[in-house]
């Protein structure tokens, strides 16, 4: 293979990003709306797709956007997040430490269906004849409804309106009506709601992002029952042992005649309901769905749970349901709303990747956050640092209790952290770097254990939250056990190089590019460790000097003693950092500038992404990234570059960098914006903003993409709001695009709000009640007085 980099390829938008095509849904049947997602008529076409995009999910329970009908589907899918089988992962050529333990979300019985029969002719969307039809996804109300006309082959006017909902008020709980209305006749009709156990067919195709399917039977009947307008089903999970329980219970509302039935087998619960319908009188059928799930309570205390859940709902009623799920919204989007004026088509895919982030994470409560939040089971139901570093800044300045969880739930991995350090003979504690219970789940190791950098992803993700909140309570209990852990793990990976110095080196592992695996001195890695040891030596060393028993109580846990934290603070300090003079760059690690660059003037288009065209050695050999990993770290650590050192690393990497893991486009867009590259940094964006909406990766088809969908936040609050906090202090320098007319946007620092409006001229700071708050505007200090509005011009 060539070396090839021609001067103009480093200068201009990169080959690889002009080769990605955004594949835009038409606009005649799929609208711009700025809160909703409307599908005007009914096609096939784009079945996976939408799918994915109408997805509903509180962040505990989550159902793909298949039609009420259950057919025509592409993939079910209904999951709940951490409820999981576990399988014994084979090696063809076992060694020492590797991963055992597979972990894959399941499938769940599935509560959307509904059967419509009129005439005893079932309403079948791909082959009926649809006068009329449309289906919205609003982001306001967290609805997705249905609205349709159907002609019947008999010649009858039908309409069918259908909603439903997952609640965010109600963690167990998603909701439903299918109303009918036979319009200008009279029409024998039976309607029949089903909760139904049903596993997906799945062909990966060789995809190794794609979830593995079960061959055997993996939800294990315990107990089914049907009783008056109710069903319930209970099972064990194989392996895993997890225990679930989800049952159904409907409200029926109808004027006409009418005789219903439940019944339930092992695997369908269902209620019959036969109808003599008259003209005019709709027929509404409100079903009620929850799910009760658990490592180890029996199934007959879920089966009570879930009878529980659903006598409170119906009592409620779908009314009462739907008002709390407007007013979780309301105060969602009034904490987090980002507009952006003059481009509705941006401002709707923003809204649609917050919206993404809220259904991933609102109700996430004592679980991580899925790479593909609850829409599919790609990438196994697996949490990744996807939820540190692209998730949490969203959650950590708009809705901190939800950070704080995801922060605590961390922290109940720890002893399986712990116990992984030991199996690859390290001390302290290595986080996986994907799992859902706790154990490393990465069979491939170099791409995955030797990721250690999501240690340091997580430490840097607790500094950024307990410096937006001020939450010290966190940081001195959980926060500096995790401290400790890490930085041992730290010191005791890398080695201090006899070489007069005593530099710091970190050896044999993977940074963020999954396209360069186990390499010396990662620059990413390296940084993110000396922070990680810095900010532990300077917690505990706090907790020792303020907090004498609680430092006894960290002493006992975990043995720290000042003499180990000098070592942190002596491996932070003499931490190796690769620096190429000549270039006036950073290599990614101590080797990569000795490779060939990659020949991309070769590679088609139908090559990317690599990994699914090139064995890993190949692409290992070469000068080619996956995603952002110096580029990264410009961002993270921001304040450890210069302005120079960054515009050259810039111009180095970007075109070598693939953008083949979406969660590339959202950072190279935050540092071009910096650099003052606006028509890439808008590219990228558009990248990230349209990544599932235009299916830009290709893949939508297997779920949203989640960590791209925090990317855009932080692309559009850091990249163009030109936030940064890395240094402990809030500075705004905006970088608003020429094609946008503003951009306004919500934070919450310190329990006080703070309202950040960019225009071409100025930028209004709006600071809610409470305390002063100093910031820096343009590299000027600013203090912002409380229930005032500072404005400051913006300089060019
Ligand atoms: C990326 C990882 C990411 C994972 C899950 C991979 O393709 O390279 O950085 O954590 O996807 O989103």
């Amino acid at each position: 293979m060539s070396v090839f980099l021609p001067d103009e390829e480093v200068l201009s938008v990169p080959a690889r990003m002009r080769r990605r095509a955004f594949k835009f849904l038409p606009d005649d049947q799929y609208p711009v709306d700025e809160w909703r997602l409307i599908e005007r008529t009914f096609t096939d076409r784009y079945l996976a797709r939408v799918e994915t995009l109408l997805s509903l999910s509180n962040g505990y329970v989550g159902m793909r956007g298949t039609h009420d009908e259950g057919r025509p589907v592409v993939q079910r899918g209904t999951f709940i997040n951490g409820f999981h089988e576990t399988w014994q992962i084979q090696h063809a050529e076992h060694a020492f430490g590797f991963a055992t333990t597979g972990q894959t979300i399941i499938n769940v019985p599935d509560a959307r269906t509904f059967h419509l029969y009129v005439d005893d002719e079932p309403l079948y969307l791909a082959t009926a004849d649809l006068q009329r039809y449309e289906r919205v996804l609003d982001m306001r109300d967290g609805t997705l409804t249905r609205d349709l006309l159907w002609l019947t082959p008999a010649g009858k006017r039908i309409r069918v309106r259908s909603q439903r909902m997952v609640s965010f008020e109600h963690r167990h709980l998603a909701a439903f009506f299918y109303e009918v209305t036979v319009l200008d006749s009279t029409a024998p009709l039976v309607l029949s709601s089903h909760l139904r156990n049903q596993q997906d067919e799945r062909d990966t195709g060789g995809d190794p992002r794609k979830a593995r399917s079960f061959t055997d039977r993996v939800l294990e009947p315990v107990s089914s029952s049907a009783e008056d307008r109710r069903a319930v089903l209970g099972y064990r999970v194989a392996n895993s042992g997890m225990t679930i329980a989800c049952g159904i219970d409907h409200i029926i509302e109808t004027d006409n005649e009418y005789s219903y039935h439940s019944e339930s087998d092992e695997d369908l619960g269902k209620l019959v309901l036969v109808v003599d319908a008259e003209p005019g009188k709709p027929i509404r059928l409100t079903k009620f769905a929850t799910y009760h799930t658990s490592r180890s309570t029996p199934v007959r205390q879920l089966s009570d749970r879930c009878r529980r859940t659903l006598d409170r709902a119906v009592n409620d009623g779908y009314e009462e349901l739907a008002r709390t799920q407007r007013s979780f919204l309301d105060d969602f989007w009034d904490r987090s709303d980002v507009q952006i004026k003059g481009n509705p088509a941006i401002q709707q895919a923003l809204r649609w990747s917050s919206f993404q982030v809220i259904q991933a994470a609102g109700r996430a409560e004592g679980t991580g956050i899925p790479a593909k939040g609850l829409t599919s089971a790609a990438y196994e139901g697996h949490y990744f640092w996807d939820t540190e570093i692209y998730v949490l800044p969203f959650l950590i300045y708009t809705a901190p209790r939800i950070a704080r969880n995801l922060l605590r739930f961390r922290h109940t991995l720890l002893d399986h952290a712990r116990q992984r350090a030991r199996e690859v003979s390290q001390r302290g504690a290595l986080f996986p770097w994907r799992t859902i219970g706790g154990e490393e789940a990465s069979a491939y190791y170099e791409a995955g254990t030797a990721q250690y950098h999501i240690n340091a992803d997580i430490m840097y993700a607790l500094r950024k939250y307990v410096e937006v909140t001020g939450d010290q309570d966190l940081l001195r209990t959980i926060g500096a056990e995790m401290l400790v852990e890490t930085a041992r793990l730290w010191v005791d990976l890398g080695f201090h190089r006899d070489d007069g110095k005593g530099t710091f080196h970190i050896y044999g592992v993977t940074g963020p590019d999954e396209y360069t695996t186990l390499v010396n001195d990662n620059a990413y890695t390296n940084l993110m460790a000396r922070l990680n040891l810095r900010f532990a030596a300077e917690v505990v060393q706090e907790v020792r000097r303020d907090d004498p028993d609680r430092y006894a109580v960290l002493h006992r846990e975990t043995g720290v003693t000042p003499e180990e934290i000098a070592r942190w603070q002596q491996a932070a300090e003499s931490m190796f950092l690769p620096y190429d003079k000549e270039r006036g760059i950073h290599p990614q690690d101590t080797n990569f500038l000795d490779k060939e660059v990659w020949d991309f003037s070769n590679t088609p288009r139908d090559k990317y992404p690599l990994l699914l065209h090139f064995h890993p050695l190949v692409i290992y050999r070469f000068q080619v990234i996956k995603q952002a990993d110096i580029v990264l770290a410009m961002f993270l650590l921001g304040h450890e570059f210069s302005r120079e050192q960054k515009r050259r690393n810039f111009d180095y990497y970007d075109p070598l960098t693939t953008g083949d893991s979406s969660l590339s486009p959202s950072i190279q867009s935050i540092i071009a914006a910096e650099l003052g590259y606006e028509d890439k940094a808008v590219e990228y964006f558009r990248n990230a903003a349209f990544m599932d909406l235009a299916d830009v990766a290709g893949n939508t088809d297997d779920g949203v993409h989640v960590a791209s969908a925090g990317g855009v936040w932080m692309a559009a609050v850091y990249g163009f709001g030109g936030l940064r906090d890395s240094d402990g202090t809030l500075s705004f320098d905006p970088r608003l695009p020429r094609t946008w007319d503003g951009l306004r946007f919500p934070l919450q620092v310190r329990g006080q709000r703070l309202t950040v409006d960019i225009n071409h001229d100025e930028v209004a700071y709006e600071l809610g009640d409470g305390e002063p708050l100093d910031i820096t505007h343009q590299g000027e200090h600013v203090e912002l007085a409380p229930g005032q509005t500072t404005t400051c011009p913006v300089r060019r």
